[in-house]
């Protein structure tokens, strides 16, 4: 058996195609059923949905042989206690928005990097912003927020937000800029190495297909 992990939304939706490209249809619609473990037209092929966040988790510790995840959940995941870590053979392309620092429209940016003094920072990526910040030699204050990060700098908790922009529409309909970029996402898939070793053929076969099926 091999399983797939995948979170609800839009890496589901985006990966349906791929996996349709491998030959393998999902057998039920993940908003209709309450069902988290889904099966497939090929038997030894199962989905399980898990958080987004959840993936590399799963992956890592065999609850499932793969699954796919965005660059953000796995820049945010690297490195933790406890990882045995994770091959990752493949950017499927799909899922795409980019890494940004926003701040509010009459928030003077480029001053406030220059002066050296502390920018207060509110994100749900507090590694990834601690690294950027770090390499820049900008001083930052994290404040950990799960959600709604374009609140922070509305409210005065942070002077910018470190979050994941698409259109830019949401910053727009908040009087916040993008003022910097980070680094482009996308989602990626990942495998469990022992798994890897253990169900070689079967495993090689699916990213094989899975390649062939990215669009570039
Ligand atoms: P959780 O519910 O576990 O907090 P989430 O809210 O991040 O997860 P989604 O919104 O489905 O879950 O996002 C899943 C992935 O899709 C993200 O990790 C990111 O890689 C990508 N993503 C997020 N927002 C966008 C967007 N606006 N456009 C394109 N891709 C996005
Ligand atoms: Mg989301």
């Amino acid at each position: 058996m091999i399983t797939l992990a995948l979170s609800k939304g839009r890496i589901f939706d985006d990966s349906m195609p791929l996996l349709k490209a491998a030959g393998i249809e999902v057998l039920e619609d993940p908003e209709k059923s309450r069902k988290l473990i889904i099966g497939t037209s090929r038997p030894d092929v199962r989905v399980v949905l898990v958080r987004a966040s959840d993936v590399p988790t799963y992956v890592e510790h065999g609850g499932a042989d793969l699954g796919v995840a965005g660059l953000d959940v796995l820049m945010e995941h690297a490195g933790r206690d406890g990882a045995v870590g994770l091959y990752r053979p493949l950017d499927l392309n799909i899922a795409k928005c980019r890494m940004s620092v926003a701040t509010r429209e009459d928030f003077d940016y480029a001053a406030a990097v220059k002066q050296g003094s502390r920018l207060r920072v509110a994100t749900k990526y507090t590694k990834t912003a601690r690294e950027f910040f770090a390499t820049k030699g900008v001083h930052v204050d994290l404040i950990k927020l799960y959600g709604s990060m374009e609140l922070a700098p509305l409210t005065g908790l942070a002077d910018a937000i470190v979050d994941l922009v698409s259109t830019g529409s949401t910053l727009k309909a908040n009087h916040l800029v993008e003022v910097e970029r980070i680094c482009d996402i996308s989602s990626r898939l990942v495998v469990n190495p022992a798994a890897l070793k253990l169900k070689r053929d079967a495993l090689r076969a699916l990213i094989d297909a899975f390649e062939s099926a990215v669009a570039r």
